[in-house]
């Protein structure tokens, strides 16, 4: 590893301004991505900014409209805190399939978010829960969505030198139930598909009133399946439905083939986890 000037600013708007002040510097959450890709040669930062030592990034609070998750909190503090668990147990279930014990005490929420990979575990939660990142740049703060956020691979959607502050989490629609389902090839790795669902099931408890879907790993971005979405809105989940719902989230994703998984590969598993979510919330609509 090259040497480099490290500095532990302890406020937000002094990260900001050291930011703006040290060209060629990068901020550093956890490390968990970024000192990997510095070992690797793959970047060479002129200075890092930790983030750490910055006590407002790593509050959890409760708030008027739902949560605000710190940027900088561990995934492990998300996971484990009882606020999250009570009202977006869909990001908690997700971290408990992210990483080994180790990464998620050092991994943080915003470092997986600000890291912009497609495949990132906390992401589609997050877009099903339609979250907002609030963000703290030279002109203050402002809070925009997922999407805006990730827009690309390894590309955040912010200027140079903003910061994730926090993720804001509103209550979800009242009887939302979620799922979130991961392939990998072996225990420990990346997703190869991810999938976050949100469905809010008439009182018949056939009826699909609403759902959200976000699939990661099978585009750019995480992708929320608008078109599946629709198509089973309002209408009765008979095995018919849940078959089309299927072929039409196969079709709609953009994958590629990597070292993970080829193309068509993932286009199937994306199709059978939207399947198995949907049928897997149904029977948890009729348990409750
Ligand atoms: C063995 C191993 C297993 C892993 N398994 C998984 C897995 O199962 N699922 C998964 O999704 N990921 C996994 N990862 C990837 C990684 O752990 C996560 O992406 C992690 O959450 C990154 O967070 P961090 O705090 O370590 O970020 P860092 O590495 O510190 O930062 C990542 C990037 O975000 C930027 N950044 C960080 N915080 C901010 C902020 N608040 N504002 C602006 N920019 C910021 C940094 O400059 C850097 O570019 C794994 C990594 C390893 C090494």
């Amino acid at each position: 590893m090259n040497p480099y000037d490290y500095h532990r600013p302890e406020s937000a708007a002094a990260a900001l301004a050291l930011k703006s002040s040290l060209q060629g510097s990068r901020y550093l959450a956890g490390g968990t991505d970024l000192l990997v890709r510095i070992k690797d040669g793959v970047e060479r930062p002129a200075a890092l900014i930790s983030l750490r030592r910055i006590p407002e990034l790593r509050a959890i609070e409760t708030t008027a409209t739902g949560l605000r998750i710190g940027a900088l909190c561990p995934l492990s503090d998300v996971a484990a805190h009882q606020d999250v668990n009570e009202r977006a147990a869909l990001l908690a279930a997700a971290i408990a399939e992210m990483a080994c014990v180790q990464i998620r005490n050092s991994a943080t929420l915003g470092g997986n978010l600000c890291n912009c990979s497609p495949c990132a575990d906390t992401a589609p939660p997050l877009f099903v829960l339609e979250a907002r990142a609030e963000i703290l740049g030279s002109e203050g703060t402002r809070d925009v969505s997922m999407a805006e956020l990730m827009v690309g691979p390894g590309q955040l959607g912010l200027g140079a030198d903003d910061i994730l502050t926090a993720i804001l989490i509103d209550e979800p629609p009242p009887g939302a139930k979620g799922i979130f389902l991961k392939k990998t090839r072996v225990s420990m790795d990346l997703a190869l598909v991810n999938l976050a669902a949100l469905m809010v099931l008439a009182d018949d408890g056939a009826t699909c009133e609403s759902i959200r879907l976000c699939a990661g790993a099978v585009g750019p971005t995480p992708l929320r399946l608008e078109q599946v979405e629709a198509s089973l809105k309002g209408r009765r989940l008979t095995p018919e439905l849940i078959a089309q719902a299927r072929k039409l989230a196969a079709d709609s994703v953009h994958p590629i083939s990597d070292i993970r998984a080829g193309a068509d590969y993932r286009r199937q598993v994306t199709g059978a986890f939207v399947e198995r979510a949907i049928t897997a919330l149904v029977e948890q609509g009729a348990a409750a």
